[in-house]
């Protein structure tokens, strides 16, 4: 969940009370910049001095972070001092502090600024800035760049956004602002400019800055106009339909979404032209503010972690991590049906973008709903995964007074271990020898209007079998996978449908120098743009052609009676006569099959496209087709044996190649079944030979991280055995232990000292040739071990 998602669903309104009059402020002298940009190092607390130095900009040196998101009522009512000792104790470096954009939190002279309702001609944003830069803290303003209210809608009603009827969006009593329009060309720019001048930040955050989404075309005549530059055409129409789209969006969002023509070249002009457009938008701000407040005076926006969210709102991850110095990573809790794994993958999927030596904080929500504390294992178990994938903290609170006080109760030891240990959780590179590559254009041009449940459920399935395997996996962009594969031995495409050329091409070399491969369902059977190929741009390494058949349910979300058969069957058989011929058999299973040698069949019910295999490969699980569940008497397989491979292997030059048709990790994802997660985790280690660095052993689900620094290696181990890893939110934290570590150790990483971080001890590791074993006897929420 993040802030815009929160902002969608409740529509939460502040009150549109306008124009309030305005006092002279003597303004105090301004903080030196530098000096204000330094003292993020100077916590007197700061245990641990951090590895690279103080001549870095203050954005690469400023890990820990803390928000009051301000609400209209506070400036009546905001205890500074309070705050200040909640800084100083929680250990904060950098704070958000709201700034302008829907409302101003300062006396903006632009007439149009709408002031916080009590706000009364004070300047709360320049207090508090002042406040953070005498106590040495770093400050983002904020900025909410996205709508406004009706008085300011009045006079310029040609800033905002127009629906095909010519109908103003609204977001509840907000106008929504048009992103090609001299609202985000001259009226925000201008409006970074007086907040620089007034009281200079440090940078620019902005909570909401891309813009109506995926689901709403403007039709605005500035729209029309660029749009017709750009493309000769005119905007694509689109027609209400009462039926969902993205599995992503929520019920009024699925009543409202519209019907759009994916094959539609203007369609697909349209969406190029939109991410372009948001890419400019984050240009444009970082000029403004880099001219205005000097290079380092960078403005950051925010994203969300979460793809289809991202996809949906035109934000291009790859693009912006490659422009951005620091991410502000707007992911503040887990949805009710995600583990918290999803944070760790997060960061590791960010970082792969941005760069290991670059911070990216996340806003963790301490509160849910908006004033009640939300619980504190659920915030903590969300914090610690974050640092498992080099995310760095930061704390939000929503408004400046609470009466549900439970929630300061939660940040302060967080953050105390984190201060005493940061040096080990950032600036660091994983180690992982299996890569899962994705890629925007697959979620938008293949996942289109469905795009989780096609495109980015395999992934996340594929990914919780490596989890509950305790392998360690990177996410690699697809147009990475020439750039990252020296790391992998094994590259892992979960769906990958829609690829391009070069990824295909990158694909192939990877798996020509003799990495292996594992791709599932429709991998590489569509272009870049969604278009179905004759057959997979991968069949020759797949040894599999595809037949134009496809077996399973429509919506894939959906499950039918159906089962894989594995071979060849062992033990005796009752099931009588056998329809077609046999595919190719060995005498005993291949080891992919170990675990199941007491079952002829694996539970299903997926999807798979229909491949015709090449003699080279061997078929190690075929389609068992539906048949009825009821009543009882009709239950018996109708066609026990059929020649449609569910999986197929082969080796190649020293590469291992398996294509998985049947689309187990969306299964897996959906049903949570073990066999589904076993088959998966087999298959890695399979392909992935004996590369594998990490063997952790021992009961309960912990989600395995391994990082490298110079000389040592970091273990992060986060303990996700609870009953409420599945159903939010956790109540209680429930230790595991003991546990096994056997880590391989690289050149030079010795590997005979052992710190844990969180429970202090220092046993003792045992060598064996280049690994490192040790014990680490119980895991509440996490540890960290490092060897060196
Ligand atoms: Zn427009």
């Amino acid at each position: 969940m993040n802030e815009e998602s929160i902002m969608d669903r409740e529509r939460n309104q502040p009150s549109t009370g306008h124009g309030e009059s305005r006092r002279q402020f003597l303004r105090k002298a301004a903080m030196t910049p530098v000096a204000a940009s330094l003292i993020g190092l100077n916590d007197g607390e700061a245990a641990a001095p951090l590895a690279q130095g103080s001549n870095l900009p203050w954005y690469r040196r400023t890990y820990r972070w803390g928000q009051t998101n301000i609400n209209e009522k506070d400036p009546i009512r905001y205890d500074i001092r309070w705050w200040r000792a909640y800084w100083k104790r929680t250990q904060t470096q950098g704070v958000v502090i709201n700034a302008g954009g829907i409302v101003a939190y300062y006396p903006s002279k632009h007439p149009l600024h709408h002031q916080a309702e009590f706000l009364k001609g004070r300047d709360l944003y320049g207090e508090l800035t002042r406040a953070a830069h005498e106590d040495g803290l770093a400050v983002f303003a904020r900025m909410d760049s996205n709508r406004a209210f009706e008085p300011f809608y009045k006079p310029q009603p040609d800033w905002f956004a127009l629906d095909a009827e010519g109908k103003p969006y609204r977001a509840g009593d907000l106008y929504v602002t048009c992103i090609n329009g001299p609202y985000y060309e001259e009226y925000i720019p201008e409006i970074l400019r007086e907040i620089i001048a007034w009281e200079k930040p440090d940078g620019f955050t902005d909570n909401s800055w891309s813009g109506l989404g995926r689901d709403s075309i403007c039709y605005c005549d500035n729209c029309k106009r660029k749009f017709r530059q750009f493309s000769g055409k005119d905007l694509p129409r689109r027609t209400v339909s009462a039926s969902g789209s993205g599995a992503g969006a929520n019920r009024s969002e699925q009543r409202q979404a519209a019907q759009t023509d994916w094959d539609d070249p203007v369609y697909r002009r349209w969406i190029e032209w939109s991410y372009r457009r948001r890419l400019e938008i984050w240009d444009l701000n970082n000029r403004t503010t880099r001219t205005a407040g000097g290079a380092d005076c960078i403005w950051a926006g925010m994203i969300s972690g979460n793809l289809i969210s991202s996809a949906s709102r035109f934000r291009d991850m790859k693009e912006l991590c490659r422009r951005a110095d620091m991410i502000m990573l707007d992911q503040q809790t887990r949805g009710s049906e995600e583990g918290f794994q999803t944070n760790g993958e997060t960061g590791k999927r960010i970082h792969g973008l941005l760069g290991w030596d670059k911070l990216s904080a996340e806003s963790m929500a301490t509160y849910g709903p908006r004033k009640a504390a939300r619980p504190i294992p659920e915030v903590r178990m969300w914090m610690v995964e974050g640092f498992a994938g080099t995310i760095q903290p930061w704390w939000h609170h929503v408004g400046a007074y609470q009466e549900d006080r439970r929630q300061f109760e939660v940040v302060e030891p967080v953050l105390r271990w984190y201060t005493a240990n940061q040096d080990y959780l950032a600036n660091r590179r994983p180690v992982a020898t299996v890569g899962v590559a994705w890629s925007q254009r697959n979620v938008d041009y293949y996942g289109r209007d469905n795009a989780d449940e096609l495109a980015w459920v395999p992934y996340r399935g594929m990914t919780e079998a490596l989890l509950k395997a305790r392998i360690p996996f990177l996410p690699v962009h697809a147009d990475h996978i020439e750039r990252d594969a020296g790391q992998f031995s094994l590259l892992v495409l979960p769906n990958l449908a829609a690829m391009s050329d070069s990824q295909v091409e990158a694909v192939r070399r990877f798996v020509g120098k003799g990495g292996s491969l594992i791709a599932t369902g429709e991998t590489s059977l569509y272009t870049e743009y969604g278009d179905r190929r004759p057959d997979f741009a991968l069949a020759d390494l797949f040894a599999a052609r595809y037949t134009g058949k496809r077996h399973g349910p429509e919506d894939p979300a959906r499950s039918e009676h159906s089962y894989l058969r594995l071979t060849p069957d062992v033990g005796q058989d009752l099931e009588g006569p056998r329809s077609g011929e046999e595919p190719a058999q060995s005498a005993a299973r291949h080891p992919v099959l170990s675990g199941f040698e007491k079952t002829n069949i694996l539970a299903f019910g997926g999807v798979l496209p229909e491949v015709k295999p090449e003699s080279v490969a061997t078929v190690l699980l075929t389609l068992i087709p539906p048949f009825p569940v009821f009543p009882p008497e009709f239950s018996w397989m109708r066609e026990p044996r059929t020649r449609i491979p569910g999986l197929l292997i082969r080796e190649r030059n020293g590469a291992r190649i398996a294509y998985l048709p049947a689309d187990v990790d969306r299964r897996f994802q959906h049903g949570n079944s073990p066999d589904h997660g076993d088959l998966l985790a087999n298959l890695v280690r399979w392909a992935a030979k004996d590369t594998i660095p990490l063997e952790v052993q021992g009961l309960g689900l912990i989600d395995c991280h391994l990082y490298r620094q110079q000389g040592r290696l970091v273990v992060h181990l986060v303990n996700l055995t609870s009953a409420g890893t599945w159903r939010a939110p956790v109540h209680e934290l429930i230790p595991v232990g003991p546990l096994t570590v056997r880590v391989r150790l690289p050149q030079g990483v010795q590997g005979e000292r052992l710190r844990l971080l969180v429970s202090g001890e220092n046993p003792t590791p045992s060598r064996q040739n280049e690994w490192a074993r040790f014990e680490v006897k119980s895991i509440l929420d996490h540890e960290v071990a490092v060897l060196e």
